[in-house]
């Protein structure tokens, strides 16, 4: 069975409450679609507002981040029961800004991982290599691990109903995009890495999106890849834009 695309925006740290629910009327003819699943990731704040917004319309809403315990001595932090409470239906998990800034690892993450699908929440797994790691020629190495670690004791009836998100950190924000040959390249490997630690089935059905610099422009041609099932879309889901690539056919 064809993979259903899935486009999301992460909003990262922008829109206030205000702005958040403006955003949404604006996209909201824009975005409509039959063939993508559509996803705006944003700020906590920015949930309960934007899940009113959307109602009735075909977006779902996800978190950009959340915790693993249940509940408790946590100060700042939201808990998975708390945004599937809210109407948040998708949730990033392991962003390389959470990885680079906050010092997220791979340890943390698997619990993320486990708990928001605990939760009923989709997460949407992100990895990807730096400058660095792509220039010595270990890519696919790393990200192996990242996936590895991140998926420890998840189970495959788990992972198909899973998002992984292949966004080469200079790629993000950078207006660089990885050539479309790169990012299929890479998730395929991702899809070949979860074939091995799971099974064909497995590995056909998890959903696997490019992120990194995706604009109206290059939407069509990324999307267009055997392996690469929709975007993470941080700078261009801000705008008008983001309703050309959600229809980018
Ligand atoms: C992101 O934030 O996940 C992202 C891919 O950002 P951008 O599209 O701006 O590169």
């Amino acid at each position: 069975m064809a993979r259903r695309k899935i486009i999301a925006g992460n909003w990262k740290m922008n829109m206030t409450p205000s702005e958040a629910v403006k955003l949404c009327a604006e996209l909201k003819d824009l975005v409509k679609s039959d063939e993508a699943d559509v996803v705006y990731c944003v700020p906590a704040i920015d949930i309960v507002p934007v899940v009113e917004a959307v109602k009735g319309t075909n977006v779902e809403v996800g978190a950009e981040n959340m915790y693993f315990e249940e509940k408790g001595a946590y100060t700042g932090e939201i808990s998975a029961a708390m945004l599937k409470d809210a109407g948040v239906k998708y949730v990033i998990i392991g962003h390389s800004e959470r990885r680079d800034y906050f010092k997220e690892d791979d340890v943390l993450l698997n619990k993320k991982v486990k708990k928001a699908i605990e939760a009923g929440l989709t997460p949407i797994l992100c990895c990807g290599e730096s400058l660095e790691q792509r220039e010595m020629g270990v890519t696919m190495d790393w990200i192996r691990l990242q996936i590895k670690s991140d998926l420890v004791d998840v189970t495959a009836d788990q992972v198909k109903e899973l998002v992984i998100a292949y966004e080469p950190i200079w790629a993000i924000g950078t207006g660089k995009t990885a050539t479309t040959e790169q990012a299929q390249e890479v998730c395929k490997g991702i899809r070949d890495c979860i074939a091995e630690m799971y099974d064909d089935a497995t590995a056909a059905a998890v959903r696997i999106q490019y992120g990194g610099s995706v604009n109206a422009g290059n939407a069509a041609e990324l999307f267009a890849q055997p392996d690469i099932d929709g975007g993470l879309v941080g700078g261009a889901s801000l705008k008008a834009d983001f309703g050309k690539i959600v229809n980018y056919k």
